[in-house]
């Protein structure tokens, strides 16, 4: 599931090429990936013949910024990407949604499993919005306090892992840098949010910051299912570097531990049993 990095990665690579594009025309394969909407023709209708100002970022949502005070917001899901492809490009399986621009390149939502939507909302503020009004801060900005962190972790008659995963806590992390954020952390996921101590959450939020700003700057990361791809269709780089996530039963880099991979509260969470306590 694509998570900050590679959300980021998309935003930087989209917003240089489409920035200033106007929406020529609008192709709806599959009603599922526009489901906000009554029909394909409303979202065809409140899209057509704007312009893209910019794109921005919040958690693990896509915002394309239109003139006439609206956005079109994208969530990815488990499986999105939206590429950005030249017109005589073979179109992909699963491409629910292209908006075809005023240079004639194509902006197309693909989509396996059809978890994530794209819809026009009002307005360009995301805290404005109602479907991100909820969202917690966001984990590389300002706002992402150790004071923060340690307000959410206590407290929470829950595990660490659910805490960094909980969009109202904190914005982006999804199961990849959860993982990893803990193994940096050199934490147990599984550990009561409440336990942790001063120093530990600030071992954690240094953690999340660093696995995030490196993930980014390999382009994020594709897993074994290779979904993600990145706004050139291209995989990302990060997997070759993960320490925990998808290395069960391979050695620890950084003791030759086992990693494991273990159930835990209804998902499966990658760690070294030895390097996290
Ligand atoms: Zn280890």
């Amino acid at each position: 599931m694509p998570e900050l990095p590679e959300v980021e990665t998309i935003r930087l690579q989209l917003a240089p090429r489409v920035t200033g594009e106007r929406i020529r025309a609008v192709r709806v394969t599959r009603t599922r990936a526009i489901r906000a909407h009554a029909s394909a023709g409303e979202f065809r209708a409140l899209l057509l013949h704007r312009t893209i100002l910019d794109i921005r970022r919040r958690g693990k949502a896509l915002l394309l910024l239109l003139n006439g005070d609206c956005s079109l917001l994208v969530r990815l899901g488990m499986s999105g990407q939206l590429v950005l492809a030249d017109a005589d490009a073979p179109v992909t399986p699963h491409t629910h949604v292209m908006l075809e621009l005023s240079d004639g390149r194509e902006l197309r939502y693909i989509d396996p499993r059809t978890f994530g939507q794209m819809a026009v909302v009002a307005g360009h503020d995301p805290a404005a919005m109602k479907e991100l009004a909820h969202y917690g801060p966001e984990p590389l900005g300002d706002a992402f306090t150790t004071e923060h962190l340690v307000g959410v972790m206590a407290g929470k008659g829950t595990s660490v892992e659910a805490v960094l995963m909980d969009q109202t806590k904190v914005v982006g992390i999804g199961k990849i840098y959860a993982d990893e954020s803990c193994f940096l952390a050199g934490i147990d996921p599984r550990r009561a949010a409440r336990s942790l101590s001063y120093d530990e959450v600030i071992r954690l939020r240094a953690a999340v910051r660093d696995v995030l700003t490196r993930a980014i700057a390999c382009r994020g990361t594709s897993g074994h299912d290779s979904a993600y791809r990145d706004a050139h269709g291209e995989l990302g780089n990060f997997q070759c570097h993960l320490n925990v996530y998808q290395r069960a039963g391979q050695p620890c880099r950084v003791c030759g531990t086992l990693v494991e991979y273990r159930p835990f509260q209804g998902r499966r969470i990658h760690f070294c049993p030895h390097c996290q306590r």
